[in-house]
C-alpha cells in the first residue's frame, strides 16, 4: 500500500525551525516562530494557567472520557468571552483540539451541506487551505492584502465576493490577521458585513488571537456585530495564544444562529463529525480555561498578563516601524498593525541574505513574528534589513 504514496515535503516553517536550531551563532534571531515570546525569548506559561493546573491536580478525581461535545461549562464561559450576552443570538458549541480542530469540524460541516465553497483571503494562515481542501471543500480566494504597499484591498475583496453564491462560506480573521497584522476599519467591517448578508453567505470567523490586538472586548467587536447581522455563522476559537495553551490543543467551534433550533441542529452535526473523527476532545486545556474563567481572581490575573503581552507587542511594533523608516515608504504601517505578525516586502534572495549573513530567520513569505524581537535586537534587525534590501 505505502508504495502508492509519494513523499510529502516538510512544512516550510518547521523546516526553518530545524535550520535555526542547527545554527551555532549565539546572536541568531528567530522571527519565523508562531508563538508568543517574551523579552527573554521564552514562550511563558501564564501565572493563572499554573495556578489553575494546581487546582486541577488537587481536585480532579477521574481521567474518564469527556463527552464528544466537551465540557458545557467551558463552552458557556468561552462563549461569554467571545460572543458576550446577546439574547437574540443562539450559539451552540463543541470543544475541539485547538483552533485547527475547530476549523476542521467547521469545514466538514460545510462540506456536509453539499452546497458550499469556502472563500479564503490572500494571503491567509497557510494551514487554512490545507484544512479546507483536506475536508474536500472547494477553495476559492479573494484578494485581501498587498504586501508591497501594506494595504488592505477591501474594494477588490468585495468585488471578488460578488462571485460567491448563497450557501458559500467566507473565512474572516476576527482580529490580528495572520500573516499581515492588517487592521480593518469599522467602515470596512460594515461593508463586508453588508455584502455577506446581502448575498446569503455564511461567515466562518477564525478567532485565534483575542486580547493581542486592541483588547479582549475590542478584538471581538466586529465578530459580535457580524453575527447579529446574519442569520447563521460559524466561529472557530483557539485558546492556544490567548491562554498560552498551544500544546494542550484547546479550542471550540460555535454554530451561531438567530433560531435556536438551527444552532442546535448544526451542533448535533458537529458532534457527529467529532465522534467520527477523534471521538472525544482532550480535556486538560479546557479544564484550565474553565478554572480561570470561573475564578474572578484568576481571570483578572490572566487578563492583566495578556494585556502586558499586548503592550509589549505594541511597543515593539512602534520601535521597529521607527527603525525601519525610510526603507519602505510604508514601513510605518507595521507600527499600526496588530497581533504577532506582519509581512515584510522581502524577496527570497533578501530573506536568504538575512539568514546567512546576519543569522536572522524569516520564512520566504516575509512573515515576521514581532514577538520574536527583543527590545535590544530592534536596531540590529532593522539595519540588517535595510542593508539586505539596498545591496
Ligand atoms: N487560526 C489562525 C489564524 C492561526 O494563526 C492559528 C495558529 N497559528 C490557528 C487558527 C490554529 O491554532 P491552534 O494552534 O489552536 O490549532
Amino acid at each position: 500500500m505505502f508504495e502508492t504514496l509519494s513523499r510529502k515535503p516538510n512544512d516550510p516553517l518547521l523546516a526553518l525551525i530545524g535550520l535555526f536550531d542547527a545554527d551555532p551563532r549565539p546572536d541568531k534571531i528567530d522571527l519565523g516562530v508562531g508563538v508568543y515570546r517574551d523579552e527573554a525569548g521564552h514562550s511563558p506559561i501564564f501565572r493563572a494557567v499554573k495556578a489553575a493546573e494546581h487546582l486541577i491536580y488537587e481536585t480532579q478525581n477521574t481521567k474518564s472520557y469527556v463527552a464528544p461535545e466537551g465540557d458545557q461549562t467551558f463552552l458557556d464561559l468561552l462563549w461569554s468571552l467571545v460572543g458576550g450576552h446577546t439574547a437574540t443570538i443562539h450559539a451552540s458549541g463543541v470543544q475541539t483540539p485547538g483552533g485547527s480542530g475547530a476549523l476542521r469540524l467547521a469545514a466538514d460541516l460545510i462540506r456536509g451541506t453539499g452546497t458550499g465553497k469556502i472563500w479564503l483571503g490572500q494571503p491567509s494562515w497557510p494551514n487554512h487551505a490545507g484544512i479546507f481542501s483536506g475536508a474536500g471543500l472547494p477553495v476559492e480566494t479573494y484578494p485581501f492584502f498587498d504586501v508591497a504597499s501594506q494595504t488592505i484591498l477591501v474594494d477588490s475583496m468585495i468585488n471578488a465576493l460578488e462571485r460567491a453564491e448563497p450557501g458559500d462560506a467566507v473565512l474572516l480573521h476576527a482580529c490580528c490577521h495572520n500573516p499581515s497584522g492588517a487592521v480593518l476599519t469599522a467602515d470596512d467591517w460594515c461593508r463586508i458585513t453588508a455584502m455577506i448578508a446581502a448575498r446569503g453567505l455564511t461567515p466562518l470567523i477564525d478567532l485565534a488571537y483575542q486580547g493581542f490586538g486592541a483588547g479582549l472586548d475590542e478584538d471581538v467587536a466586529a465578530l459580535r456585530s457580524i453575527i447579529s447581522a446574519v442569520p447563521e455563522a460559524l466561529i472557530a476559537v483557539s485558546c492556544s495564544k490567548s491562554f498560552g495553551l498551544y500544546r494542550e490543543r484547546t479550542g471550540a467551534v460555535f454554530a451561531v444562529a438567530s433560531l435556536q433550533s438551527a444552532s442546535e441542529t448544526a451542533r448535533s452535526n458537529l458532534v457527529a463529525i467529532a465522534r467520527a473523527s477523534y471521538s472525544m476532545p482532550p480535556d486538560h486545556g479546557a479544564a484550565i480555561v474553565k478554572t480561570i474563567l470561573c475564578s474572578p481572581e484568576l481571570c483578572r490575573d490572566w487578563s492583566e498578563e495578556l494585556e502586558s503581552m499586548r503592550h509589549r507587542l505594541l511597543a515593539l511594533r512602534k520601535s521597529f516601524a521607527d527603525a525601519l523608516a525610510g526603507r519602505w515608504s510604508n514601513a510605518v504601517a507595521i507600527g499600526s498593525q496588530e497581533g504577532m505578525f506582519s509581512i515584510l516586502p522581502l524577496s527570497q534572495t533578501e530573506v536568504l541574505k538575512l539568514r546567512e549573513k546576519h543569522g536572522i530567520y524569516i520564512p520566504t513569505s516575509g512573515r515576521i513574528n514581532v514577538a520574536g524581537l527583543k527590545r535590544n535586537d530592534v536596531a540590529r534587525v532593522a539595519s540588517a534589513i535595510k542593508g539586505a534590501v539596498s545591496s
